[in-house]
């Protein structure tokens, strides 16, 4: 669980390239212990926003302080903080035992209390006994765990992770995800991970970033972000796009303004069938497209107010015919007056 104290904290940081303004004004508090990811579309800014943490970039305007110590212009070796990127980077030549020393050893560890941490760091991401192979000889998520042992071999404060799972296939991807999640719950280190990959951030974060050209456009737990989106980017970069606007809007909420409102929260309903009460909004419209995904039912309606919304529904008892009949047919969208929010 994330502590009380603030492991990094970031100070209107500025980041230009020449003419290019990568990083145009950034805040932000990370907890001691905390799981923070950096979300965001290619180009954003989260690596660089990572990089300058790590002291591989110097920022063009702002401070960075590492528990409550101002490290703007100090050089990477001086932080407490360690980073793991996506291409793993081990030594081809070295056993996996040496390659996770090897930080110690530059540092003047004695042989074998490097040698006796290493073996620790090894069994600690489950590659127990595995110390003397060579990365050629392990699959993708074994380098990638060999990598996370050599970032955490000599205790950082902070882990940095650069889409360290990048290059995983999904499944595998989809096991680390939850290892990844496990060990920093053991180990205690703030990570701070970046990802442009929603579920991702979502299944593993305490608290998410979500960036947009530069700057963050909201901070919050997973839950608050993907039920509260406080922009119309973040509800249509996290999760499905679902937005109320217009004439739709001032119809369906009965206020000006731009609503969000997600796909499972929605029900379809009988379109000759009773109106909505008080508390449920409730609109009719025609199906434009069915999509069967084998545990749910997207549809896609075009509303007679304006616009369209997505609906999912889980497939309880109908199967692929049932919902593809409902093609082209009238039918009524509800939900919950509080599951819609306003983002603009
Ligand atoms: P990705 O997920 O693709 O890595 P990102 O969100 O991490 O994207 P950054 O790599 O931080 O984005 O890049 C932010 C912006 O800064 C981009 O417009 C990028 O082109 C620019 N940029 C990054 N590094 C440099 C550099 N060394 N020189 C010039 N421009 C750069």
């Amino acid at each position: 669980m994330p502590g009380e104290g603030t492991a990094i904290r970031l100070q209107s940081l500025h980041k230009s390239f020449g003419q290019v303004e990568a990083i145009s004004g950034v805040d932000l508090e990370i907890r001691d212990g905390e799981f923070f990811s950096m979300l965001g579309p290619s180009g954003s800014g989260k690596t660089t926003v990572l990089r300058m943490i790590a002291g591989f970039e110097p920022p063009t305007g702002g401070t960075i302080e590492l528990a409550g110590k101002d490290v703007t212009r100090l050089a990477p070796f001086e932080r407490d903080v360690n980073t793991v990127f996506q291409d793993y980077a081990l030594f081809p030549h070295m056993t996996l035992e040496q390659n996770v020393a090897y930080g110690l050893k530059v540092r003047k560890v004695p042989k074998a209390e490097r040698l006796e941490r290493a073996r620790e760091a090894l069994a600690g991401v489950r590659l127990e006994g595995f110390g003397k192979r060579r990365p050629s000889q392990l699959s993708g998520g074994q380098r990638q765990r060999v990598a996370l042992a050599r970032a955490l071999v000599g205790r950082p404060r902070v882990l940095l992770l650069d889409e360290p799972l990048g290059a995983l296939d999904l499944k595998l991807r989809e096991e680390m995800q939850v290892e990844l999640k496990e060990l920093q719950r053991g180990v205690g280190i703030t990570f701070v991970f970046v990802t442009h990959d929603q579920e991702e951030a979502l299944t593993m974060s305490d608290r998410i970033a979500v960036f947009n050209r530069g700057r963050i456009e909201q901070i919050g737990t997973p839950a608050e972000v993907y039920e509260r989106p406080a922009t119309p980017f973040v509800a249509g970069f996290v999760g499905t796009s679902n937005l109320l606007t217009g004439e739709a809007a001032e119809q369906i909420v009965g206020a000006a303004g731009t609503y969000s409102v997600r796909p499972e929260k929605i029900r379809l309903v009988d379109a000759a069938g009773p109106e909505a009460d008080d508390e449920h909004r409730s609109a009719i419209g025609t199906v434009a497209e069915v999509v069967y995904l084998g545990d749910a039912t997207r549809f896609i309606v075009d509303l007679d107010s304006g616009g369209r919304l997505t609906a999912l529904q889980q497939n309880l008892d109908s199967g692929s015919a049932e919902v593809g009949a409902l093609r082209g047919t009238r039918i009524r969208l509800q939900w919950h007056q509080r599951h819609n929010f306003r983002v603009a």
